[in-house]
């Protein structure tokens, strides 16, 4: 391979264009692997700010080294009060701060001679006879096998009702005193789902003096960002007795994750391939997407390994993306209390098999069995709509 393509274009095997989540994670699996490549080149303009990143599992990963804290025990509070303590052995659910583990991967693979950094603004992809190019702020970058984007804007109107976020502001706190028990996290607590929009605070308390809490909706309709925090401190009144002089603010994360599904189909004959939430790797009825884009990608460089250029990026079941579409139709159409759905949801079916569904490892007898715990009604109507609209 010649260092210098053209004039002024240098030549990788692999570009990866975006060094964020999925961009770092393929970096990781691509310098774990047999492939064969010189030279691969990780591009990122060096603006994004913190995340917290949470996820279920049930296997050993090698990321597991650096989550900051993890839980057994999850709590769900319906929005009459009642706490739902879900054990989730053999899960544990973990938190990873961004910046702890891309620090630690950048380490890795910085040690790797065949791994580039360029600090630059993607500007746009072209395809230059067999090869496909990137135009960068610092220049154009060929890549012989193929550029991963994880930059491209996921297909999602922030303004289109009919469009569900999840969108949500949260507050590291930490209190003058012990108060939290920091065993247990809250995926949801629903007391203060007032409306029929799916409105939750997320709590995950990693001491018994720090905790992050998170005023987090499903719903098609944005709020202004002084809402949410408006919210926040009267739950920390309300809720943990909590005011302004017993806690400081260390610090604080926000969001608007896409929640609706756009099918993105590719295929590893692609010279340009999307990977992460660009390439549509979040799960669209819950917003997740760190652990699955674990499996996308590990599973991505193994069909590379193995030559298999037909195979697609993304492989979810008809059947799986129906019931997606089904919740989060409902979801949009508001007839039913969005809490309600997550309550019944967790009340009538056990949390590993809530927690395999959510991870589409459930069989469809699963599936149909845990469909007849849903509110009926609202979950027909949005079947029907799914249907006829097709
Ligand atoms: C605050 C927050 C919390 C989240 N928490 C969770 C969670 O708990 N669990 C979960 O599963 N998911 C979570 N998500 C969703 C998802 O996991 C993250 O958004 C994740 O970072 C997505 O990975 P990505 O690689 O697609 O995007 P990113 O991680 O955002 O990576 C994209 C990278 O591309 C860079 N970039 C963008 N444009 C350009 C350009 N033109 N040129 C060069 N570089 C560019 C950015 O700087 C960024 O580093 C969260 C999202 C947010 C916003």
């Amino acid at each position: 391979m010649n260092d210098i393509a053209t004039e002024n274009t240098q030549q990788y095997t692999y570009i990866i264009a975006g060094g964020g989540m999925s961009g770092l994670s393929l970096a990781y699996y691509l310098a774990e692997s047999q492939l064969p490549y010189e030279r691969i080149l990780i591009l990122e303009q060096g603006s994004e700010s913190p995340k917290t990143w949470c996820f279920w599992s049930n296997e050993d990963h090698p990321f597991d080294a650096y989550a900051e804290h993890e839980w057994k025990d999850l709590v769900i509070q319906s929005f009459d009060n009642q706490a739902l303590d879900l054990s989730i052995d053999p899960f544990v659910y973990r938190k990873i701060e961004s910046t702890t583990w891309t620090q630690a991967i950048l380490e890795k693979l910085k040690s790797n001679p065949k791994f580039e950094f360029v600090q630059a603004t993607v500007e746009s992809f072209q395809y230059h006879g067999k090869f496909a190019q990137v135009l960068t702020s610092q220049g154009k970058f060929e890549a012989t096998e193929k550029i991963f984007d994880s930059i491209s804007p996921y297909p999602c109107n922030l303004t289109d009702p009919k469009e569900l976020k999840q969108h949500f502001v949260g507050l590291f706190i930490e209190t003058n005193f012990p108060l939290f028990d920091s065993s247990k996290a809250t995926l949801f607590d629903f007391r203060i789902a007032f409306t029929n929009a799916c409105e939750f605070m997320y709590v995950l308390p990693t001491s018994s003096r720090t905790a992050l809490f998170e005023h987090t909706f499903f719903s098609n309709t944005l709020i202004e960002e002084t809402e949410y925090l408006k919210q926040i401190k009267a739950y920390l009144f309300a809720y943990y007795g909590l005011s302004d002089d017993d806690y400081e603010i260390k610090g604080r994360e926000k969001g608007i994750i896409p929640m609706n599904y756009v099918e993105i189909p590719q295929n590893l004959h692609q010279k340009i391939v999307k990977i992460g939430t660009a390439g549509g790797f979040v799960k669209a009825s819950t917003g997740y997407s760190f652990k699955r884009t674990q499996e996308l990608l590990k599973n991505l460089v193994s069909k590379l390994e193995s030559n298999q250029w037909n195979a697609k990026v993304i492989t979810q079941t008809r059947f799986k993306v129906l019931l997606d579409r089904i919740f989060i139709q409902v979801l949009v159409d508001q007839q039913v209390k969005g809490s309600s759905v997550f309550e019944k949801l967790f009340q009538k079916n056990s949390a590993t098999r809530m927690l395999r569904f959510l991870d589409e490892k459930t069989s469809t007898w699963e599936d149909l069995r845990l469909m007849t715990t849903v509110p009926t009604w609202p979950f027909m109507k949005a079947f029907f709509k799914i249907v006829f609209n097709r």
